[in-house]
């Protein structure tokens, strides 16, 4: 049960005084039976399986609509796609890899590495592949699942693991399907299309649209790359991990952690940096990238076109060693007048010109505010999700959602984004999300859900802070919602780290 300084039940699981409430200790007594569905098995929902087989929760189901693991390792598949977050970071604390083959991995390997870790730690047999969860509906104290194929289940508690960008953005531009060559979003790759000696077009400069142009740009006749905003790009190599030091972490798994902690301590950094818009190191982050600008991109008028005109990070700051040395192949194009329409055989821009295309990729970004959603998901009293986040997402400490009880989220909205590990994220956030759950395993109480007035007051903090962030000073990105206030965590991840530790039981109720 609760530590006897978390005893006050008057006020849910908590304190009329609203103190923290420092760890929770285990029931005595062995612990009841619960019932648990995770829906998403990618990053946080493998770490989900993890984490409640570790806390002796075995009875629960991985609802994944694909065929495999991986979420959106799996899904996107382009080429050049690696994670910018160096990969003895991004991964997980408990199962750290020496077999990195780069400081920055490719896409696949990464894939592989969660299918690794799936098989080895036995999440596979807990998932229901190629079923969809269409509904949950919480209904006499527990929540009443529906999938795609009409598979029923009842849980007393859901994790949604669905990710933060999955749903692809499809720009609207007028003439988009009248295109006669082949066009996909980037998350949708097309690998029946070949590209050797093709002309192709991408449109965007996000991350993404970077990676594709470094990677194929020798590959392609022709490469136009269609910028809207230039972007800042900060040169980090992308060494390989030699067998030699590979093998070395094979044989010294502290030298794995330390490494891994070094990383996480680095990220702290950035992230320190970017809410602290006046901060010496987002100085010297814009320094390094207007250097590489300056030294790097040869023609003056270029030059100007691949200059942004809004602060370094702003938006999501752009990795990548090579991207300059791409947009001045011979055979590469920027093109900055705006488009117009796109035709049969390509685009035309607003200066006249048609730039004709065999291949068109849409690097146009995805719907970050989906979240779980299109699945209908309906609280207390009826409450739907829908309603709830109207007229935006919002969750408190990004975990819980006030009138869905026992619905906890992992990388949900208002948790921290940008250039630093989910999978650090997740870890803790599950940490949290089992205070809430171990208690109702143990009987103490049936539901949980954050309070409206915690909501409220996360909200309003948080959106205080977020005035002082990098991300608010002149830009447009997927971090800001439909005000122009950044979605995301707009402190420190030391104070995340923090909020995570331990729950505080006055911003929850229970029942
Ligand atoms: P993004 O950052 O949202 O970029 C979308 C791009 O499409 C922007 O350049 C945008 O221009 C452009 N665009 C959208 N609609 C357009 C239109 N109608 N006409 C012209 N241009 C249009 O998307 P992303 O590159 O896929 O990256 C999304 C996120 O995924 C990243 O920020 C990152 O978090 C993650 N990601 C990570 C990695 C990694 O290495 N870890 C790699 C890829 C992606 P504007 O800038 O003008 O809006």
């Amino acid at each position: 049960m609760y530590g006897t300084r978390c005893e006050d039940r008057s006020v849910g699981i908590g304190r009329s005084d609203g103190r923290r409430c420092d760890g929770l200790e285990r029931m005595s007594h062995q612990p009841g039976s619960l019932r648990c569905a995770v829906i998403g098995a990618g990053m946080a929902g493998i770490l989900s399986a993890i984490k409640l087989t570790e806390a002796g929760i075995s009875d629960f189901t991985i609802y994944e609509k694909a065929d495999r693991v991986g979420g959106t390792w799996r899904e996107n598949t382009y080429p050049g796609l690696s994670c910018d977050v160096p990969s003895h970071l991004y991964s997980y604390s408990f199962a750290l890899s020496p077999d990195w083959s780069r400081q920055f991995s490719p896409g696949p390997e990464i894939q592989a590495y969660f299918e690794r870790v799936a098989e080895e730690h036995d999440v596979v047999r807990h998932v229901r592949f190629g079923d969809a969860v269409t509904r949950c509906t919480f209904s006499d104290g527990r929540w009443h699942l529906l999938t795609g194929s009409g598979h029923r289940d009842v849980v007393d508690v859901v994790i949604a693991a669905t990710g933060v960008l999955h749903r692809p953005r499809y720009p609207d531009i007028e003439g988009l399907d009248s295109f006669e060559g082949s066009m996909f979003h980037s998350a949708r790759w097309d690998h029946q299309v070949g590209l050797d000696g093709a002309r192709i077009g991408i449109i965007g400069t996000g991350s993404t649209a970077v990676q594709i142009t470094s990677a194929i740009v020798d590959q392609v006749s022709e490469l136009s790359l269609f910028q809207r905003t230039a972007q800042w790009i900060m040169p980090q190599e992308n060494p390989a991990i030699s067998d030699q030091e590979q093998n070395d972490l094979r044989e010294h798994p502290d030298q794995l952690a330390e490494k891994h902690q070094d990383l996480s301590d680095l990220f702290d950094l950035f992230a320190n940096a970017v809410v602290d818009s006046e901060s010496a190191e987002i100085k010297m982050i814009e320094q390094a990238c207007l250097e590489n600008l300056e030294n790097n991109v040869h023609d003056p008028d270029l030059r100007e076109k691949l200059r942004p005109n809004y602060r370094a990070a702003c938006k999501r700051l752009i990795i990548s060693p090579d991207f300059y040395a791409a947009i001045q192949r011979p055979n590469a194009t920027l093109v900055t007048d705006a488009i117009e329409r796109i035709e049969p055989t390509g685009i035309r821009t607003a200066d006249g010109r048609l730039h004709q295309l065999d291949v068109l990729v849409l690097a146009t970004g995805f719907h970050a505010d989906s979240f779980m959603r299109p699945m209908e998901i309906v609280g207390r009293n009826g409450m739907t999700l829908e309603e709830a986040w109207d007229p935006r997402p919002e969750a408190y400490l990004s975990v819980s959602v006030p009138d869905f009880p026992n619905f906890f989220l992992l990388n949900g909205p208002n948790g921290p984004v940008g250039n630093f590990s989910l999978i650090e994220v997740a870890e803790l956030q599950f940490r949290y999300i089992l205070q809430l759950i171990e208690p109702i395993r143990a009987g103490r109480y049936r539901q949980i859900c954050a309070t409206h007035h915690a909501l409220a007051q996360f909200e309003q903090e948080r959106e205080q802070a977020a005035k002082r962030t990098v991300w608010v000073t002149g830009c447009k990105s997927w971090y800001l919602d439909d005000r122009g206030i950044p979605t995301g965590w707009p402190w420190s991840f030391v104070r995340f780290r923090e909020e995570m530790k331990a729950i505080d039981p006055s911003a929850f109720e229970s029942a």
